[in-house]
């Protein structure tokens, strides 16, 4: 009955040391497809699924005294992002998968950061999925003392370990407003970053990775399939201009066939 910290969803943002590292995994757009339908789960992405939510409509939601400091546009954006998921899904599997709420009434929560969110004394859930995933503004970046500053977003869970695939019952969304987003630093496309969140949040790890596992693909492998650099889930974003972060605001064949591998219709 272990529950499991997992945190190793995010975004890194494309450094100097880096660019030369994955140079090869740069890959041209994709024009965009009409939606995946079926599962498909190559075999060398099989260690890419992290688990699901028992329940559709998970509710997301801004934790209420950051909601005043995120800019409009910001809460359109990631309402739009919440917005994309849910036409895939609805299409697929025929339900939403998220509920963020409306653009002009976004779902809040007032639940702060818990320290330790996985244990009993944590949080709210024990092994049950009672509180919504909570979405946090982090002017005080938590994860830079183990140098990690140049995450970008992050989404963390706790999941109970199930067959075929474990079970979620809690979640939250960091965003790095310390070293982003603000006046004076890299603006990613926040539209972007939160469907790149919104996929680690309802199951998938990222399609490769610069330091691979098992079921998990190489992302500087020379013949790396280029569906998983062009991913939405892809590690990596890229900052052409040295400030503005690219947009990817539509999901990517890979991402389709793997998420319809998550949620099954007749469950
Ligand atoms: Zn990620």
């Amino acid at each position: 009955m272990g529950m499991v910290w997992a945190n190793f969803c995010n975004i890194f943002l494309l450094s100097a040391l880096s660019l030369g590292l994955l140079s090869t995994a740069c890959a041209p757009p994709v024009p965009q497809q009409s939606y995946v339908r079926e599962c498909i789960l190559p075999e060398d992405q099989a260690g890419t699924i992290s688990g699901r939510w028992p329940i559709p409509e998970v509710p997301v939601a801004f934790f209420q005294p950051h909601l005043p400091m995120f800019l409009e546009r910001e809460i359109t954006a990631m309402v739009s992002a919440a917005e994309t998921w849910n036409k895939f899904y609805g299409s697929t599997r025929g339900f939403d998968l998220v509920n963020i709420g409306t653009q002009s009434q976004p779902l809040t929560a007032n639940i702060s950061r818990p320290d330790a969110p996985c244990s009993q004394d944590g949080l709210i859930m024990h092994g049950r999925y009672e509180a919504p995933v909570m979405l946090y503004m982090a002017t005080n970046w938590p994860y830079k003392e183990s140098g990690q500053q140049d995450i970008i977003a992050l989404t963390s869970f706790c999941f109970t370990p199930e067959q075929p695939i474990n079970r979620f019952y809690m979640a939250m969304l960091e965003f790095n407003y310390q070293y982003f987003f603000q006046d004076g630093t890299k603006q990613p496309d926040v539209e972007s970053i939160m469907l790149h969140e919104l996929g680690h949040l309802i199951g998938l790890d990222h399609s490769c990775e610069g330091s691979p596992k098992p079921g998990m693909p190489n992302c500087s492998q020379g013949n790396i399939d280029r569906d998983y650099l062009d991913a939405i889930l892809y590690p990596i974003i890229q900052f052409p201009d040295g400030v503005n972060g690219e947009a990817r605001r539509s999901l990517r064949r890979n991402d389709m066939g793997r998420a319809n591998c998550l949620y099954d219709p007749a469950e």
